[in-house]
C-alpha cells in the first residue's frame, strides 16, 4: 500500500464531506487529517519546486487565503489513484476532459482548483513529513 498527501485548498474546505466521500468511493482511506492555516513562508516552502513559475505568487497568495485541510491518504497506488480523482490541474479543462473528477465538480479555474495531490512517492514522503512530521524525541 502507498501513502500520499492530499490537501484541500481554501476554496474547497467547505466541501470536505464530498471530498472524503470521493476518496472512500475509490477504496482509499484517510489515515490522518489536520486543518491549518499556512503562513506565506510555509506555503512558499511547500511549493518551492514552483518558485520560478509565473504563477508562484498567485499560488502562494491563494493557499494562504484561508485554512487548508491536509490528509494522509492510503491505499493501492494511492499517489496515482488520488491524482486520478483530482483530474486535470485546470478546473475548466477538467470539466471538458474529466467531468466526474473532483476539480471538474469543485474547482473554479487553474489556480483555485480545490485540492492538491503529491505527484510521486518521493513528493508524498516530503509533503507528508511537511504536514505530519515524525518526531525523534519527546
Ligand atoms: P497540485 O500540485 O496542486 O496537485 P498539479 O500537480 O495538478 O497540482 P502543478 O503544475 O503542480 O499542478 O501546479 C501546482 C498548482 O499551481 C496548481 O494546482 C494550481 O493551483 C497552480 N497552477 C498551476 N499552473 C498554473 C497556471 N498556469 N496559472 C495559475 N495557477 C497555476
Amino acid at each position: 500500500k502507498e501513502r500520499t498527501l492530499a490537501m484541500i485548498k481554501p476554496d474547497a474546505v467547505t466541501k470536505i464531506g464530498d471530498i472524503i466521500q470521493m476518496i472512500y468511493s475509490e477504496n482509499l482511506l484517510v489515515t490522518k487529517a489536520k486543518m491549518t492555516k499556512l503562513s506565506w513562508k510555509q506555503a512558499a516552502d511547500f511549493y518551492s519546486e514552483h518558485q520560478s513559475k509565473p504563477f508562484f505568487n498567485n499560488l502562494v497568495q491563494f493557499v494562504t487565503s484561508g485554512p487548508v485541510v491536509a490528509m494522509e491518504v492510503m491505499g493501492d497506488e494511492a499517489v496515482s489513484a488520488w491524482r486520478k480523482i483530482l483530474g486535470p490541474t485546470d478546473s475548466a479543462a477538467a470539466r471538458s476532459d474529466a467531468p466526474r473528477s473532483l476539480r471538474a465538480q469543485l474547482g473554479t479555474d487553474g489556480t483555485k482548483n480545490a485540492a492538491h495531490g503529491s505527484d510521486s512517492l518521493a513528493s508524498a514522503a516530503r509533503e507528508l513529513e511537511f504536514f505530519f512530521p515524525s518526531t525523534t524525541s519527546g
